[in-house]
C-alpha cells in the first residue's frame, strides 16, 4: 500500500516533490512535530487536484499546508499525505491596481511586490510570516488591517474536486474565519485590490510596523504567533499576563517573558508539552477571570 501511494504521488508531481518520513519540525515555525508519512510539494492547481483525487480514491488522509506558521503538529506525526502549498506556488503578477498571486506566496513577498509597485494598503501584512493561502483561511489580521480589507477574489479548489472563483462578498471573512475554512476548500490562488500609494510612505510604513513586531513580539524563539485569540473585550495577552503566568514553563514550551499573547519553544520542545502547557495557561485564566481562552494555533495529527 506505501509503494502503492508513493508510487502514484511521484506520477503525480515528480519524484523531487516527493518524500516519505518527512520531520514536520522542518515545516512549521514553531520547530515542532513528527514526520508525514508522505510530504509533496505540488507546483500548479492541477497538481493539488490530482493529489486530493487520488487520495480520495485510495480512502487515505489528506492535510493541507502552508509555510506552518500557525500549526501545532503532534509529535507522533502526520498519517496520510500532508500537501504544503508553499515555494512551488508562489508566482506573483499585478494588473493596474490588483495583485494576483499563487496561493503559496509568502505574504513578505507579496508586500514587496506591492511596495516595488507603488501601491498601498497590503503594509499590514509584511511582517505576518504566512502564505497567501494560509492567510485567506483565517482571514489574517494585523495592526488594524486585516484580509478582509484587500481581498478581492479568491480561487479554490471544493472537497468535491471542483475549481470555484469566489468574490469578496462570497468570502464570508470573519475574526480568524471565513467559508474556506468552514467548507474545507483548498486555497490556490488569490486577488488582491490595493491603491497607488506614495512608494516611500509604504516602505516607511512597512519598516514602522517590523519595528514594532521587533519590539513587542519574541521572535528570536520558535512559536506560532498568537497563541490563543482574542476573547471578546479581552485581549489574551493581558489576562496570561494578570494570571501571573509571564515565562511560566512546562519542558520546553514557555509562555514569553517578552510577550504573555506568545507561547514559545525555549529549546526541544514537544508538541506534548505545547499542548499540556496550552491546557494549563486556559485553565488557570479561567480560573481567575472566568474567560476561556480558545487557540488560534491549528493542531495536525493525534494529540
Ligand atoms: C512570529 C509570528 C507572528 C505572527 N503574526 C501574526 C499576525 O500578526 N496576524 C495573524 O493573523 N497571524 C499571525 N501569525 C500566524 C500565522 O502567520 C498566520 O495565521 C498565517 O496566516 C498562517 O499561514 P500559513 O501559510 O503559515 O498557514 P499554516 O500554518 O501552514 O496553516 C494554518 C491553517 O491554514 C490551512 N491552510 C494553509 N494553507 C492553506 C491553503 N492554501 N488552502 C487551505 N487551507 C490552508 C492549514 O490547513 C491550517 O489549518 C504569526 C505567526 C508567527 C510565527
Amino acid at each position: 500500500m506505501e509503494k502503492k501511494i508513493y508510487h502514484k504521488l511521484v506520477q503525480i508531481v515528480g519524484e523531487e516533490r516527493v518524500r516519505t518520513d518527512e520531520p514536520m519540525k522542518s515545516h512549521t515555525t514553531f520547530r515542532v512535530g513528527g514526520p508525514a508519512d508522505f510530504f509533496v510539494t505540488p507546483e500548479t492547481s492541477e497538481e493539488v487536484r490530482a493529489v486530493i483525487d487520488m487520495c480520495r480514491s485510495e480512502e487515505i488522509d489528506c492535510h493541507i499546508i502552508g509555510n506552518g506558521s500557525n500549526l501545532l503538529v503532534s509529535d507522533r506525526g502526520v498519517r496520510g499525505v500532508v500537501v504544503q502549498i508553499a515555494k512551488a506556488m508562489n508566482k506573483i503578477e499585478s494588473n493596474g491596481e490588483q495583485i494576483r498571486a499563487q496561493a503559496g506566496a509568502l505574504l513578505s513577498e507579496v508586500a514587496a511586490y506591492a511596495l516595488k509597485d507603488g501601491l498601498a494598503g497590503f503594509e499590514f501584512a509584511a511582517g505576518i510570516p504566512g502564505t497567501l493561502g494560509g492567510a485567506c483561511v483565517m482571514n489574517a489580521g494585523a495592526y488594524g488591517g486585516e484580509m478582509k480589507d484587500v481581498l478581492y477574489e479568491v480561487t479554490v479548489l471544493t472537497p468535491q474536486g471542483e475549481f470555484l472563483v469566489l468574490k469578496e462578498d462570497e468570502l464570508e471573512l470573519g475574526y480568524r474565519t471565513s467559508v474556506v475554512a468552514r467548507k474545507g476548500y483548498i486555497v490556490l490562488e488569490a486577488v488582491i485590490r490595493l491603491k497607488k500609494g506614495d512608494e516611500e510612505e509604504i516602505r516607511r510604513q512597512m519598516e514602522d510596523l517590523r519595528d514594532r513586531r521587533i519590539s513587542k513580539q519574541p521572535l528570536e524563539y520558535p512559536s506560532a504567533g498568537s497563541t490563543f485569540k482574542r476573547p471578546e473585550g479581552y485581549f489574551a495577552g493581558k489576562l496570561i499576563q494578570d494570571a501571573g503566568l509571564r515565562g511560566y514553563t512546562f519542558g520546553g514550551a514557555q509562555v514569553s517573558e517578552k510577550h504573555c499573547g506568545f507561547v514559545v519553544n525555549r529549546g526541544d520542545a514537544t508538541a506534548a508539552e505545547v499542548a499540556e502547557l496550552m491546557r494549563r495557561v486556559a485553565d488557570k485564566v479561567e480560573e481567575q477571570f472566568k474567560v476561556r481562552l480558545e487557540p488560534e494555533v491549528k493542531r495536525l495529527g493525534d494529540f
